[in-house]
């Protein structure tokens, strides 16, 4: 199969099973006649499983592997106040019988009383478990998010406790980047069996484990498809480098001579305006359209984003093509936004 130097790359790591896979791919045919070009798939990540699912679940299967791997007992997670990646280890710690400590970040200045306590955040404390808050350096600290976060492991290990930090900012293994190694193999042997010719991958680039994943793992399988990753977070400057060297890390874990090449990582960073967790009009375009032309839920903090990419990549690339889209989940993040939504809805725009 096509993904075997994939699978052979993974066989050494410890995985938790976690998600339904593989998830589905399927064409978005109504959305396509919508946009009037190429052709629409999707990639259906917001069907791993567990907890409303979404990228975050592979991506733990390795982390929570690790960590029982390591004898932990707790799960340590710091993310941004309407975070997917909080609310999936909250739900992975509670499956796998682990305590779970969230830290939710002032990252989005938004206090209004769904964002701090629907959606996600609900999920949390459905999950049970405990939540405390970093408010200094609001936006762009993860580095200080992290540290605080390592001195309540810290004060843990003292009361006795083994616990097990995911931490997501660069200086440390990509881990769940793996995650997204796997999920290319997955896509490759699918688009084998519906011998469906894809010419160009769209995915949200966040903290970026998830398109570095699935560039190392397509490059490691001999394919040349190429992923343009969405910036959701920071400015495509930024994001390239640090993509880049994240594919470099995730390529020295599995021990493998390294395949990817800076002009294999893409971005695009004309959907990430006014900024992190905000929504701009292509985005709303998105959500809305993902909606009422396939009965898709896209958020507005990522998948809406990429959506918007994909439908302009799509108007843009010639009727006859193929454009996979990744839909990295984030459904409950709709709740948490409920009042730009609604105010949205309400004005028809
Ligand atoms: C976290 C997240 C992303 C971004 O993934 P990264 O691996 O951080 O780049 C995209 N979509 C959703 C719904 C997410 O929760």
């Amino acid at each position: 199969m096509q993904s075997d130097p994939i699978s052979r790359a993974l066989s050494k790591f410890p995985v938790a099973t976690l998600g339904h896979l593989p998830t589905p791919l399927e064409p978005m045919p109504r959305l396509s006649e919508f946009c009037g070009s190429a052709s629409l798939y999707i990639k259906r990540d917001d069907c791993t499983g567990l907890a409303f699912g979404g990228n975050k679940i592979r991506q733990l299967s390795f982390y929570l592997g690790d960590a029982l791997q390591s004898g932990a007992d707790t799960i340590l997670i710091t993310g941004a106040t309407q975070s997917n990646y909080v609310r999936c280890a909250a739900a992975a710690s509670a499956k796998l019988g682990l305590e779970c400590h969230v830290q939710l970040e002032d990252r989005v200045p938004k206090y209004d009383h769904a964002y701090k306590n629907s959606g996600n955040v609900l999920l949390d404390h459905l999950f049970g478990a405990s939540v405390s808050y970093y408010t200094e350096g609001a936006g762009e600290d993860e580095a200080g998010a992290d540290r605080q976060l390592d001195e309540l492991a810290d004060r843990l290990r003292e009361e006795g406790r083994s616990p097990y930090v995911v931490h997501l900012s660069t200086g440390h293994k990509p881990v769940g980047g793996l995650g997204y190694v796997g999920a290319a193999g997955e896509i490759l042997d699918q688009i084998v069996e519906q011998q469906l010719d894809v010419d160009a991958i769209v995915v949200a680039s966040g903290s970026g484990h998830t398109h570095a994943g699935l560039v190392v793992g397509l490059k490691l399988a001999d394919c040349t498809i190429p992923v343009k990753g969405i910036c959701v977070r920071r400015a495509a400057a930024l994001q390239q480098p640090r993509v880049f060297g994240l594919c470099r890390e995730i390529e020295g874990m599995m021990g493998i001579d390294p395949v990817v090449d800076e002009s294999d990582v893409r971005v695009d960073d004309a959907f990430l305006a006014p900024g992190y967790g905000k929504l701009n009009p292509p985005t709303i375009e998105a959500l809305k359209c993902a909606a009422r032309y396939e009965g898709l839920v896209v958020d507005p903090v990522y998948t809406a984003k990429s959506m918007a990419g994909a439908m302009s990549l799509a108007r843009a690339t010639p009727a006859g093509k193929n454009i996979l889209y990744v839909h990295t989940g984030g459904g409950p993040g709709v709740f948490g936004y409920e009042n730009d939504l609604t105010e949205l809805l309400a004005s028809g725009t």
